[in-house]
């Protein structure tokens, strides 16, 4: 199965695509954990991309393709993925299509689009956090860790997202309603999209994929 998670930042998609991850045993994929990856080595693309990433604009496309193409070239996506955070713009849409037309694991076969409300994602994304060393994602107030700062799988320590500070949420929630509609139309022309509901709990939301992935015969 290929899906593609489509929606703001803060609609859970990162949430979503770790547990189906375990349960569907696919490769979950997510730009911005490639990209904050390379910021923390310092390469020489991490630096490059650090600043964009911390004003919440988009990384440009040419570079976030090569990403993806690189990643989509490993073995473990033969037999389907999980894409969280990619595409993000019709040009990375048309290029991932382009890209699947030679690989083993064939075409997208759903777009879930994580429907939120500006309120939920803002107070979502503000009380993140997140674990340096295994990237979980817990939440001052909705999921607590049980120690203080510490992350509850690995014993790491939990930080804000340099782009979870107010004023960047503001402009990347602006850039992803820039950019969104294109995005949407170019995926509603395939007939591929399935909105789903994301101001329900991470639970709830994993019960109505499972439901859906059913009714589309995809389990
Ligand atoms: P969120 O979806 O919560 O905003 P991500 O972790 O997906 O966060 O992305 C963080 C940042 O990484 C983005 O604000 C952007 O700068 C960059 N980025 C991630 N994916 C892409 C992409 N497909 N195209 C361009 N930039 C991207
Ligand atoms: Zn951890």
């Amino acid at each position: 199965m290929n899906l593609v998670l489509l929606g703001p930042p803060g609609a859970g998609k990162g949430t979503q695509a770790k547990v189906l991850n375990e349960g569907l045993r696919l490769p979950h994929i997510s730009t911005g954990d490639i990209l904050r990856d390379s910021v923390k080595k310092q390469t020489k693309f991490g630096l490059e991309v650090k600043k964009i990433m911390e004003s919440g604009a988009l990384v440009p496309d040419d570079l976030i393709n090569k990403i993806i193409e690189e990643r989509l070239a490993q073995p473990d996506t033969e037999n389907g993925f999980i894409l969280d955070g990619f595409p993000r713009t019709k040009q990375q849409a048309i290029k991932l299509d382009e890209i699947l037309k030679k690989h083993p694991a064939g075409a997208i076969d759903l777009v879930l689009y994580f429907d939120s409300t500006l309120k939920v994602i803002i107070e979502r994304l503000s009380g993140r956090l997140v674990c340096r060393n295994c990237g979980a994602n817990f939440h001052i107030k909705n999921v607590p860790p049980k120690k203080d700062r510490i992350c509850d799988f690995c014993g790491g320590e939990l930080y804000q997202r340099q782009d979870d500070k107010e004023e960047t949420i503001k402009n990347r929630i602006k850039v992803y309603e820039e950019s969104i509609s294109p995005l949407i139309e170019y995926y509603e022309k395939q007939n591929k999209i399935r909105k789903i509901n994301a101001d329900f709990s991470a639970q709830e939301v994993y019960k109505v994929l499972m439901k859906l992935f059913k009714d589309e015969h995809l389990l």
